[in-house]
């Protein structure tokens, strides 16, 4: 691994640098494990699933109606058929259809022997002596065919992707009953820095409650994750590397947050370079700039600054596609797109921002976004109202109301 400690004096990395570099030097998970399909949902599968059966596995009824044969049709007059029987959904009609014979038939029912078409039952008439069918009864409607969705032998699934709900009904319409999914990211995460205490002691002058752990506990919220919180270490180098230690004995991944710039207790990547090796540790992100990574080991480490807000911003733009990398996953960039913007964002050129905003829509269906408020990377509240990221790129030098600006959404709902 590339030891650029002394990166100073060259040019911050950009996320797509960090993440290349990052890409370059994982090994993607190979154990797989096999789960029921309820118990998948969100894992990442390992190997793709192909569909032993036609889907649908027999030629079925569109809609609620009756099933005839279209050489029937008696062309621009109305036309009377027999009924002969009824299909129901999971019990087909037996017999065959004779010439003059139509089959009450239920939607998903099985299309009897002999018929081709299926009218609505709100087209038709009941009579005593039988079924009056309109003058304009189509051929051959209503029928959903053999294999239409999934061919048999076609890939329903092809890996590596994340499960999600529709995926496992797709894979349980083929009777798919378990599937191998990439093992979970073992990963210890904690807290650094002598101010941090506990929710529950009160707070002395200099002290702050440690929220880091709590929103990082958060953020690794995920199926695919085994997560380990290890708690709150002091700014105390010995500490710090017995923790960075015995951490990156069991886990794949470390995470801590704080102790990561350039002040006197900020001893993270000095030891991570006295007990491992230094990727890197800036990146050219506001905020975020302070980001280690490195390994120790065969384990992973990202250093994470200490400001809440900078935590979430690193997570989700650095963290979280890395370990999707671990994963397997190599194509999931977020969903960005335009907007105009209606406050004016100061901004100085040299580093891409991640601003916090509020996206809205109007009723012609524009989208426009407003600032958040208070934008320093320890404001959680401003953070905590707004519902996207205004991506401003590096050379970015501010904006004024009525630019257009770049939007990442995080919460779907306004
Ligand atoms: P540092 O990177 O250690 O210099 O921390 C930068 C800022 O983040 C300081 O104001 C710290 O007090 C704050 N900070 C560090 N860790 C936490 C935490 N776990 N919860 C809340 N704030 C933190
Ligand atoms: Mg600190």
């Amino acid at each position: 691994m590339l030891d650029v400690c002394s990166q100073e004096a060259r040019p911050l990395l950009t996320i797509d640098e960090a993440l290349g570099r990052i890409k370059d030097s994982l090994s993607p998970l190979n154990d797989k494990e096999e789960l029921a399909l309820t118990k998948a949902l969100g894992r990442v599968l390992a190997e793709s699933v192909y569909s032993a059966i036609d889907i649908p596995n027999d030629r079925n009824a569109a809609m609620d109606g009756y099933a005839f044969d279209s050489r029937n049709i008696v062309d621009g007059t109305p036309f009377k058929l027999v009924l002969a029987g009824v299909s129901w959904a999971g019990r087909p009609f037996s017999g065959q259809l004779e010439p003059g014979e139509c089959v009450r038939i239920f939607t998903g029912a099985v299309i009897p022997d002999g018929a081709d078409s299926v009218v609505m039952q709100e087209q038709v008439r009941v009579e005593e002596s039988g079924i009056q069918f309109p003058a304009n009864t189509g051929t051959r409607r209503n029928i959903r065919e053999i294999g239409e969705d999934v061919k048999k032998g076609a890939c329903l699934i092809a890996e590596p992707k994340i499960l999600t709900a529709v995926d496992l009904g797709l894979l349980a319409s083929a009777g798919i009953t378990h599937v191998l999914v990439k093992r979970q990211i073992k990963i210890a995460h904690f807290s650094t820095g002598d101010e941090l205490i506990a929710a529950g002691q009160s707070l002395a002058s200099g002290q702050i409650y440690d929220s880091n752990r709590t929103l990082l506990g958060g953020l690794l919220t995920d199926p695919n994750y085994l997560v380990v919180d290890l708690g709150v270490i002091p700014d105390n180098k010995k500490l710090l590397k017995d923790s960075f230690i015995e951490a990156a004995k069991n886990a794949d991944v470390i995470i801590t947050t704080g102790g990561a710039s350039v002040g006197e207790a900020d001893y993270i990547k000095e030891i991570l370079a006295s007990c491992g090796e230094v990727n890197f540790w800036k990146i050219a992100i506001k905020p975020g700039k302070p980001l280690a990574f490195g390994k120790i080991g065969g384990c992973y480490f990202f250093g994470l600054p200490g400001n809440p807000v900078a935590v979430v911003v690193t997570f989700q733009q650095i963290v979280a596609p890395a370990l999707r990398l671990l994963s397997g996953i190599c194509n999931a960039n977020p969903l960005r797109f335009k907007a105009v913007c209606t406050t004016p964002l100061k901004k100085a050129p040299g580093r891409q921002e991640f601003l916090r905003g509020i996206l809205n829509k109007d009723e012609q269906g524009e989208f426009f976004v407003a600032s958040a408020g208070q934008q320093g990377s320890h404001i959680l509240s401003s953070m905590s109202q707004s519902n996207c990221y205004i991506v401003l790129p590096k050379d970015c030098d501010g904006v004024a109301v009525g630019d257009t600006v770049t939007v990442e959404p995080f919460r779907l709902f306004i």
